[in-house]
């Protein structure tokens, strides 16, 4: 998607050679125009799919997840990292290691909102080695639902998380893949 490749060029700001930073216009300030048409563009690629419900993880999925939504006319289910007043009967649990924070983490989702007859189709803002995607899939495993196939905002391809995710035979979609990062400069593929 030429237009977010060209935001993440000019916007984005490296940490190292593995860590992009998009608050201006994603993970922090919103730029509403631009998730609209990632929405869209989602909406493209997955129509086919007869999807019921939209998964994502907080907090910075839940934006992009719902502009998808509006074209899939489903509702968004998100995966809650902190705990409520739900208890492990009630929700499915899930343990997640983060790139970014370097530790692990539960998401939890309540069993009311994801069952057998869900056609699911996850998405997330970036994928680095999957392990956020791995744990939303575990989610809908446990409740029995299909996955329908995995939404992408920005994949590092250099990480493996493509690889790890397309070997359990799900087809994964990024809308920017990011081939490497080099003195500050981002290659796409
Ligand atoms: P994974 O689980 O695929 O290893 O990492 C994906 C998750 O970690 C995403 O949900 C995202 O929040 C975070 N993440 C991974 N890499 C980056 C990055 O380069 N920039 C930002 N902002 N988040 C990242």
């Amino acid at each position: 998607m030429e237009l977010l490749k060209k935001r993440i060029q000019s916007d984005g700001k490296m940490i190292g050679n593995e860590i992009v930073k998009v608050d201006m216009f994603l993970n922090h300030q919103i730029d509403v125009e631009l998730i609209q048409a990632i929405g869209q563009e989602f909406h493209n690629r997955f129509k086919d799919k007869q999807i019921t419900k939209i998964l994502t993880i907080e907090a910075s999925g839940i934006p992009i997840a719902c502009m998808a939504a509006l074209y899939f006319n489903v509702p968004v289910l998100f995966g809650k990292k902190y705990i409520s007043v739900s208890n492990d009967d009630s929700t499915y649990v899930s343990n997640v290691y983060s790139f970014t924070k370097k530790q692990k983490y539960n998401i939890r989702v309540s069993k009311e909102f994801l069952n057998e007859e869900d056609k699911v189709l996850i998405i997330d803002d970036f994928l680095a080695n999957g392990q956020a995607v791995i744990g939303l899939l575990d989610i809908v495993n446990q409740a029995n639902s299909t996955v329908c196939g995995v939404g992408i905002v920005i994949e590092k391809g250099f990480q493996p998380g493509r690889k790890n995710i397309e070997e359990k035979g799900l087809q994964v979609e990024s809308l920017a893949i990011i081939d490497s990062i080099k003195d500050g400069i981002i290659y796409f593929t």
